[in-house]
């Protein structure tokens, strides 16, 4: 192609523009860089300053190498799209996208459409709007958003956490007693209007001092544990397990009447005298559990600290009583 071919080829932008709009406004615009492209050569036949300003080279043949410094089409090329489109009657379509620019380093927001002009030359007319700013925004927002949700899930688990050491005993993560008493008292309104029956025990490791003198406090630890562990498999998921002092424990039981609350508050004793502590290979602690068993008097007990005072008499009735005992409250134990 000599140069008076070129320079007419380079023609076909021009024109084709001052068909539509005026190429001094395009030519100053800063806002929009554009582009247009013989799609018989893919030459740039047309370029503005500011599409000028991110072209790879200018002087480059084909389209892709003089925008994109690319070796081939570019693979984000919307040309065959449009012509789709254009074959398909849908003269008046444009496709728009977002890209990112290699060689400007820049996003663009893009918008092409395919101009027909004379002997059905067919031109491809790019408008690009640098959006690198609102990318930036856009990303920085996401960063902020993903760092909030971030900080809030670890807030909500310090809360749990926080929560948990509230209402649990650190040592045997059964609840604590005053957890036990909020509890508590919620069931007993819960029992009152359902007609439900509620018992307590309360219990206490017998001679528990003279484990701690003989084996160490941190074996005594280990006996405290090991009640824990049978209390829980000896009770429901529905009843509410505690240790309400340094080796005393209550348990509300739900859906038990005094005999039923007798019942489980026996086979906890015979199963604690019958299963030691093992230390290690050699060693095993038997140790002993004395309890007090109350039924709720939902009608006429007026607070969890009522019928605590109850299974309590008993309690200090069965230690009174030699101990390794159960004792079921009766109106005459003080
Ligand atoms: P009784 O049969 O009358 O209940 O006698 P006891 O020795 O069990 O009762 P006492 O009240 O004389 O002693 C309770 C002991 O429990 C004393 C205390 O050091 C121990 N204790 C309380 N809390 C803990 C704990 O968290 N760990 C350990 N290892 N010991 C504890
Ligand atoms: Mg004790
Ligand atoms: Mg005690």
């Amino acid at each position: 192609m000599d140069d008076s071919n070129n320079n007419a080829d380079k023609n076909v932008g021009n024109n084709a523009i001052n068909k539509f709009i005026s190429i001094d406004i395009l030519n100053s615009s800063s806002l929009f860089s554009v582009k247009i492209v013989d799609l018989d050569t893919f030459e740039v036949t047309y370029a503005n300053q500011s599409m000028k300003a991110i072209m790879a080279d200018e002087k480059a043949k084909n389209c892709w190498e003089a925008v994109y410094a690319q070796s081939s089409p570019c693979m984000w090329c919307k040309v065959h799209e449009l012509l789709n489109q254009k074959k398909n009657g849908n003269d008046n379509d444009s496709v728009t996208y977002e890209h990112f620019n290699e060689v400007a380093n820049k996003w663009y927001q893009i918008q092409e459409k395919i101009l027909t002009i004379e002997n059905n030359k067919k031109l491809l007319i790019t408008f690009a709007l640098d959006i690198s700013m609102q990318k930036e925004t856009q990303s920085q927002l996401i960063n902020s958003h993903v760092q909030l949700s971030f900080q809030t899930k670890a807030l909500k688990e310090a809360k749990e956490k926080l929560k948990e050491q509230a209402s649990h005993d650190y040592l045997t993560n059964l609840y604590n007693r005053r957890y036990f008493q909020h509890l508590s008292q919620d069931l007993i309104s819960i029992a009152k209007r359902e007609a439900i029956e509620l018992s307590i025990i309360m219990l206490d490791i017998d001679c528990f001092k003279m484990v701690n003198d003989t084996y160490g406090h941190s074996t005594g630890d280990q006996v405290l544990k090991h009640l824990a562990a049978i209390l829980n498999k000896h009770t429901r998921e529905s009843d509410i397990v505690a240790r309400i002092g340094g080796e005393e424990f209550a348990i509300l039981l739900l859906h038990a009447d005094e005999n039923r609350a007798a019942e489980i508050a026996e086979k906890l004793r015979a199963s604690v005298e019958t299963q030691p502590v093992k230390i290690n290979e050699n060693t095993e602690i038997p140790f002993t559990i004395s309890l007090g068993v109350a039924s709720v008097d939902v009608e006429n007990d007026l607070n969890i600290d009522a019928c605590l005072n109850k299974s309590d008499a008993a309690l200090y009735d069965a230690k009174n009583s030699g101990r390794n005992k159960m004792i079921v409250y009766s109106p005459h134990i003080k």
